[in-house]
């Protein structure tokens, strides 16, 4: 049993919902063909690409009482999801029944939009019913065109079936009620050869209040639905070839990668990889169910399978390098500090109670100071924090430094076989070093996955691309002359 879950490309575009239906089509057959003891697709989909931003802006702008555009964002959703109806659905009832249901959610956004615009003011509670509306869109339409093309499929809304906590826009899954709504609903489907598309990223409380599991988190929901079903493997379909060595983008001959540890990839996606939500392999990782990304433009490419460390081959160390910039590296710092316990405890909770999210800790051996990432934007509120919560020690010079470097960013460099490599560390220092970047602090995570850098977020580029260098990331694994 597969689940495969479709990005916001894949259904992007008319000729990307015909690539999707040819893929799940071949699965299927090829499903049914192999002698699987368990045979069966689920999909789950995410919106259409741009959708989720376009809702986003509009509650935004609604709330600042801007009615016209979330009118022009109505017209252009119904445009856009219509635009694949008249290419695929021939058939008058389909048509006619996702008009309706395209009808009903459009009108839903607007009297959204207009109770926001009334109250001036948008909660998060309301921000992710509004956001959850384009995966209510793209799945039954997803179906539908599934159904034209001969693959037996029906919508299925995870508001149902996702049970999470109430924490809106980054809600957290609750398995057991989850798992209790998810099987009854999906593996009658399954197993009669039926393809439930189910809605990504959106989920209900207990209650059923609409919540969302947080940006780029449809792959989440794929793993949460995959872990549910036991499935045999989860599929992240996107728009490139599988997790590569680097953003291609900053290094022009990154490769894509066989096979990565689930702890690889969260790494990697934790430090700004786009190319899976962070969360992913939670679920994945205690059933050990393989995760595999694929390219839905280039379906006959292996793309990359994610699977338990044990399963990896541990040749080559370093992996993959991303960055991930806009931060600012917080600096608490002073003689005084030596010895005295409790400081790290009270700057993290300092630092906790502004709701911060800490990147990376790094605290130099003399105990003379600590440093910590955190994104640009909650650099003001966690510095003056810090500066009430030390006051004391500030008028008394036990503590004489508390500030920000701003543009700043992390440099992380992932690969599970770090693990006790010698000299690896002076490698990373040797690249950047050469290339005269200077770097402003350095970390390694507990789990020796990951050595992450702060540098100028203006050398981060020329840094990513010094370490894939140095590491021979260009090359496969059995041609590189340098393993650490
Ligand atoms: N549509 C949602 C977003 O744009 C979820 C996803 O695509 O994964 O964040
Ligand atoms: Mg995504």
């Amino acid at each position: 049993m597969l689940v495969m879950k479709f990005g916001g490309t894949s259904v992007g575009s008319v000729e990307a919902f015909a690539q999707v239906a040819t893929i799940v089509a071949d699965k299927m057959a090829e499903q049914t063909r192999t002698t699987t003891t368990r045979p069966g697709v689920a999909v789950v989909t995410s919106a259409m690409s741009g959708v989720t931003n376009m809702l986003i802006e509009a509650a935004r702008r609604a709330a600042q009482g801007d009615e016209e555009f979330y009118q022009e964002i109505e017209n252009s959703l119904r445009v856009k999801h219509q635009s694949v109806v008249g290419q695929f659905i021939d058939d008058g009832a389909e048509r006619a029944a996702l008009g309706r249901v395209f009808e009903q959610r459009l009108q839903e956004f607007s009297r959204l939009c207009s109770s926001i615009t009334v109250l001036g003011e948008l909660t998060n509670r309301g921000l992710d019913v509004v956001s959850g509306l384009g995966e209510r869109l793209s799945a039954p339409l997803l179906a539908a065109v599934l159904r034209a093309n001969g693959v037996p499929a029906e919508y299925v809304d995870a508001t149902e079936i996702v049970v999470t906590d109430n924490v809106f826009g980054g809600a957290a899954p609750l398995l057991a009620e989850t798992t209790e709504r998810t099987l009854p609903r999906l593996l009658p489907m399954v197993e009669k050869g039926i393809v439930p598309v189910v809605t990504g990223f959106v989920g209900a409380t207990v209650d059923g209040i609409p919540t969302t599991l947080g940006r780029g988190a449809s792959d989440y929901t794929a793993a949460i639905i995959g872990a549910v079903l036991d499935a045999d493997e989860i599929q992240i379909w996107t728009d490139v070839n599988g997790v590569m060595t680097a953003d291609p983008r900053i290094v022009s001959n990154a490769r894509s990668l066989n096979q990565l540890s689930y702890e690889e990839v969260a790494e990697l996606a934790y430090y700004g990889a786009k190319v899976l939500h962070p969360q992913t392999v939670t679920p994945a990782v205690e059933k050990k169910i393989p995760i595999r990304v694929l390219n839905t433009f280039e379906p006959s490419h292996p793309g990359t399978r994610i699977v338990d460390r044990r399963d990896t081959p541990s040749s080559g160390t370093v992996k993959a390098i991303t960055s991930i910039r806009g931060m600012n590296l917080v600096t608490v710092g002073g003689r005084g500090m030596i010895g005295v316990p409790g400081i790290a405890a009270r700057t993290f909770s300092a630092v906790a109670t502004m709701g911060a999210n800490v990147l990376m800790i790094s605290q130099s051996s003399s105990e003379q100071s600590i440093c910590f990432v955190v994104p640009e934007a909650s650099a003001p509120t966690v510095i003056n924090a810090l500066r009430a919560e030390f006051k004391t020690e500030l008028e008394r010079h036990y503590i004489d430094q508390i500030d920000g470097h701003a543009d700043v960013a992390i440099i992380a460099v992932v690969g599970s076989g770090m693990r006790g490599t010698p000299g690896l560390a002076a490698s990373i220092f040797q690249a950047v070093g050469s290339h005269s970047i200077n770097v402003i602090a350095i970390a390694q995570g507990s789990s020796e996955a990951n050595v992450s850098l702060v540098v100028e977020a203006a050398r981060a580029a020329d840094a990513v691309r010094a370490i894939h260098d140095i590491f021979e990331l260009h090359k496969p694994t059995s041609e590189r002359i340098k393993t650490a």
